[in-house]
C-alpha cells in the first residue's frame, strides 16, 4: 500500500493542474492514470493547438443546471493567471478569433510543461492504472484505491476522469460511477460541441458560411459547415451545447441582411433577372438551387413576376431557416460531455463533495460544460486549480 495526502484519478488537464497546485503548497501527490502517457485530450485539443482558453471566461459561457456554480473557481483563476503560468514557461500564444487563445507551438508544448512542472514539484504519476477501484476506509487514509499498478491510500481523493466523448483518447466513465457508489446525483449526460445529423444536405457538402443561429434562448454568429451528415462548423457546435433533442435551430444563412428589402430593390433595378440570379449574388449556387429544388418558392421566370408578399416568403426561407436536427453525431464526434456530477453535491468554492470529506471532482466530469472557445480547458484549469489550493492534510 502507496500512502499519499491526496490521490488524483486521470491525469488529463484538471487533474494535472490540480495536482501542481496541491504538490506546489507541499502535499504528496500520486496521479494514477489508464492510459499508457497523460494528456491526450489536451495533445488532441484545438487540431493539435490547444485552444486554452480565452481573453473572457464568465459563468455564462458555460451550460449547467446551475448557471452561478462556476463563477466562485473562474473568479479564482481568471484566463490572465494562466497566461502568467504559459509566459514563466516561455510558452508562446496568439489569438485567432473571439478572444480564443491557441499555442504557437502547438499543444504539446502546454501538456510537456505540465509534465515537467508536475515532476518538479514531486508529483507520482501512475500511468497504465488499470481497474481502478475505489474503497472507504478508516482515518487518516479514507481513500484506498486498488489497480493493476498497486494499491494506494489518501485522505483526499480528486476524481478527475473527465467526459464520456472519445474513447480513443481515454474517455471512460469512472467518474459518473464513482459519484454514484458515494451516493452523488449525476445529471443527465448527452454529446456536445458535435455536429448535428440533418439528412438531404449532401450535396452541400464542404460548403461554408458565416451564419447567426438560435436555439433554446441562445444565439450565436459564427460558421456553419454543410457535411455529408448534416451541419457542423463553430456555429453548430456552439449551438449544440444548448439544444436539447425534438427542439428546433433557427439560422440566418445572410446575417446582417435585411434579404426582403435587397429582393424588392434587385426586382425594381433587375425586373427581367431570375429569382436563382438573384439570390447567387449573395448565397453559393448550389445553396440556391438545393433550396429551390425543396419547393421553397415557386418556380417563375423572373423577379417581376413575384409579388412583394412572395419575396419575403422567399427571404424568411432564407434568414429564418428552421430545422428539427435528427440527432447528433453522438460522443465519437463530440468534443465534450454535457452534464455529470451534479453541482448541487458539490461546494463551488472547492468542488469538494458535501457529503464526503477529501472527495471532489473536478474538470469535465461535473456537470459545467463550457462553449466551444478555450472554454472547457479553462474550467479544467480553474477547478483544478480551486480544488488543488483547498485540499487539506
Ligand atoms: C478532439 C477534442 C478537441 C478539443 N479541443 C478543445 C479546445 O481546443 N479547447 C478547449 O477548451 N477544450 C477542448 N476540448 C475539451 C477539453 O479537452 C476537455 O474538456 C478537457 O480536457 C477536460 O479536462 P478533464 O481533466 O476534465 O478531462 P480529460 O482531459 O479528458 O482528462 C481525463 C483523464 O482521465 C483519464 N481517465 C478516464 N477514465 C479513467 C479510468 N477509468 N481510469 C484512469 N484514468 C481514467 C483519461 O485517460 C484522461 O487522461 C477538446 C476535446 C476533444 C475531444
Amino acid at each position: 500500500m502507496q500512502d499519499f495526502d491526496l490521490l488524483i484519478l486521470g491525469a488529463g488537464a484538471s487533474g494535472l493542474f490540480c495536482a501542481l497546485t496541491a504538490a506546489q503548497r507541499g502535499l504528496k501527490v500520486g496521479v494514477l492514470e489508464h492510459m499508457p502517457s497523460p494528456g491526450k485530450k489536451i495533445l488532441a485539443s484545438g487540431g493539435g493547438r490547444a485552444n486554452f482558453t480565452n481573453l473572457s471566461v464568465q459563468a455564462q459561457d458555460f451550460r449547467s443546471l446551475n448557471p452561478h456554480f462556476a463563477k466562485s473557481a473562474l473568479a479564482q483563476y481568471p484566463p490572465k493567471r494562466f497566461l502568467e503560468w504559459l509566459d514563466d514557461g516561455g510558452i508562446e500564444y496568439h489569438e485567432k478569433k473571439l478572444g480564443q487563445l491557441f499555442c504557437n507551438r502547438g499543444s504539446k508544448a502546454i501538456l510537456d510543461r505540465l509534465i515537467e512542472v508536475n515532476l518538479k514539484a514531486g508529483v507520482q504519476v501512475f500511468t497504465n492504472a488499470q481497474g481502478i477501484e475505489v474503497a472507504l476506509a478508516t482515518d487518516p487514509h479514507r481513500y484506498k484505491v486498488n489497480s493493476s499498478q498497486g494499491d494506494f491510500a489518501a485522505p483526499n481523493l480528486v476524481v478527475a476522469t473527465g467526459g464520456l466523448s472519445y474513447r480513443v483518447l481515454g474517455a471512460s466513465d469512472l467518474g459518473h460511477q464513482l459519484a454514484r457508489q458515494f451516493g452523488l446525483k449525476v445529471t443527465h449526460t448527452s454529446p456536445a460541441l458535435v455536429p448535428f445529423i440533418l439528412p438531404g444536405f449532401t450535396p452541400l457538402a464542404g460548403i461554408s458560411l458565416p451564419v447567426e443561429i438560435k436555439t433554446l434562448g441562445r444565439s450565436f454568429a459564427d460558421d456553419l459547415l454543410f457535411t455529408h451528415q448534416g451541419l457542423s462548423g463553430p456555429a453548430i457546435l456552439k449551438a449544440s451545447l444548448f439544444w436539447d433533442p425534438g427542439k428546433e435551430v433557427e439560422v440566418n444563412l445572410l446575417p446582417g441582411l435585411n434579404l426582403a428589402e435587397e429582393l424588392l430593390d434587385l426586382k425594381r433595378g433587375n425586373p427581367q433577372k431570375s429569382l436563382f440570379w438573384a439570390l447567387n449574388q449573395r448565397l453559393p449556387e448550389r445553396l440556391v438551387l438545393l433550396w429551390q429544388e425543396a419547393g421553397n418558392w415557386p418556380l417563375k421566370p423572373d423577379l417581376q413576376s413575384f409579388s412583394q408578399k412572395e419575396l419575403a416568403h422567399v427571404a424568411a426561407k432564407i434568414n429564418r431557416w428552421s430545422f428539427v436536427p435528427k440527432g447528433t453525431e453522438g460522443y465519437i464526434k463530440a468534443e465534450v460531455t454535457q452534464g455529470g456530477v451534479s453541482t448541487d453535491e458539490l461546494s463551488s468554492k472547492t468542488l469538494e463533495t458535501k457529503k464526503h470529506q477529501g472527495l471532489y471532482f473536478i474538470g469535465e466530469v461535473i456537470d459545467v460544460t463550457g462553449l466551444l472557445g478555450g472554454y472547457n480547458l479553462h474550467w479544467a484549469w480553474a477547478s483544478g486549480f480551486a480544488a488543488g489550493r483547498a485540499i487539506k492534510i
